[in-house]
């Protein structure tokens, strides 16, 4: 199949109550991985790559792999920006052949955020390209962008509203209590709150900071309207464990060795978190 449009996948996720992850690669390696999951349980997914990622490699690298993962594969896929960091990095990825983008004005006040996002949108609409907007600030780090807990504020649901009728984005990134990268403790997720903001939005929501969350918590977020979750820094450790393991042999020097004890690792951990989700079978 060809890539396709995010929204496709994420507008059907919403209407049945299921989630599609959205799984974040660092390298060919894990776009393997994450594809062969997706095919074994015949799930729809998301490719997702961060600005960080795309200054260690050029965003038409990531794009000729995953394309060409996608033709190969049965199942349908897109490639998404994850955490846009400007507007020109957003045409970048619309030039490079991204098929959804996601722009970060979070950290900007409520009306440059607005203003920001609006803007990508605009741009995006012309090649059918779905935009994610944030609103409320998730905690942890995202690339090299650090949020100190205090700091982490909610999404108000007011604003929710009055955003998403004024920019015009296709999703939500919302916070209610996730956070980037390893949890120190349980995190606590506020459940009512997403359960007033999808009632009052009709974009579907997305979970950021899938990594770490239990998978019941994740299951009652996606029952309560969350219909993308992101799955970034597991996939990381994951794969950098397996291969770790396979270099304790310090006779080993082949990448393909340890870059495939990477790669199945990676895989059985999105097959698991296409179980959470639910969207197997949905391809
Ligand atoms: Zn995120």
């Amino acid at each position: 199949m060809a890539l396709v449009s995010s929204a496709e996948l994420i507008t059907q996720a919403q209407r049945e109550h299921y989630a599609i992850g959205a799984f974040n690669i660092e390298n060919m390696e894990m776009a393997q991985a994450v594809i062969a999951a997706g095919t074994e349980l015949r799930s729809p997914l998301l490719f997702q790559t961060t600005p960080g990622t795309l200054k260690y490699a050029d965003p038409r690298m990531f794009y000729a792999i995953v394309k060409t993962l996608a033709d190969e594969a049965p199942i349908p896929v897109a490639l998404h920006l994850d955490h846009g960091d400007s507007f020109a990095r957003s045409c970048e990825a619309i030039r490079a052949g991204y098929t959804s983008i996601m722009i970060d004005g979070s950290k900007l006040p409520f009306e440059e955020n607005i203003a920001l996002t609006k803007r990508v949108v605009e741009v995006a609409s012309s090649s059918n390209i779905p935009v994610e907007g944030e609103l409320g600030t998730i905690g942890g780090k995202e690339d090299s962008h650090e949020v100190k807990d205090k700091d982490a504020l909610y999404t108000n649901v007011d604003q929710a509203e009055e955003f998403v009728d004024r920019t015009g984005c296709s999703f939500l990134a919302v916070a209610i209590g996730t956070a980037h990268g390893f949890y120190k403790g349980t995190p606590k997720l506020d459940f009512v709150r997403i359960e007033q903001i999808a009632k009052r939005v009709s974009v579907p929501l997305v979970l950021h900071g899938g990594s770490g969350i239990p998978d019941e918590d994740v299951q009652h977020a996606i029952r309560l309207g969350m219909s993308k979750v992101n799955f970034a820094t597991e996939l990381r450790w994951y794969f950098t464990q397996a291969c770790r393991k396979v270099l304790t042999d310090g006779e080993i020097f082949d990448p393909k060795k340890y870059g495939s004890a990477g790669r199945d690792a990676v895989r059985d951990f999105v097959k698991q978190k296409i179980v959470v989700c639910g969207s197997g079978g949905k391809a």
